[in-house]
């Protein structure tokens, strides 16, 4: 994506997390890791982008890749997961937000944010007027 900046890769952190995962005594909050979020792991079945990245804890899995973006710019859509081909539109339509990418395994749980990135045109915006939703109609 050309307008990707300040990328930030977790892969040491990631690596100690699993190597903790791995030792003799794991530690609850390590054990957390792997008490992944139903929502977490439904988003990961329904939007995650597949990976050729087998899980590093279960073996068993393919990993999926969600998206989440952030950013004062987007308005009511921060906070969403979004598609690499909707990022690459997005970067046209906002000056700048952030990109989180959460790699989740379905299988056993396991889910780490692996990078974060900026992307946008830096021409700085006004959130998109709210738009209605099926929460507002029905909630
Ligand atoms: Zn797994």
């Amino acid at each position: 994506m050309w307008s990707k900046r300040h990328e930030v890769d977790y892969a040491l952190q990631r690596q100690r997390r699993l190597r903790a995962l791995r030792g003799p005594q794991v530690m609850l909050e390590d054990a957390d890791a792997l008490d992944a979020d139903p929502v977490l792991l439904r988003s990961a079945t329904h939007h995650g982008e597949p990976t050729t990245v087998t899980c590093p804890v279960c073996t068993q899995g393919m990993l999926t890749n969600l998206n989440y973006v952030f950013g004062d710019q987007l308005g009511q859509f921060s906070g969403r997961i979004k598609s690499t081909a909707e990022l690459e539109e997005m970067q046209n339509e906002y000056g700048e937000f952030t990109v989180r990418v959460v790699e989740v395994c379905t299988n056993c749980g396991w889910n780490y944010m692996i990078s974060t990135y900026l992307l946008g045109d830096g021409t700085r915006r006004r959130p998109p007027r709210r738009q209605r939703t099926v929460e507002d109609i029905y909630g």
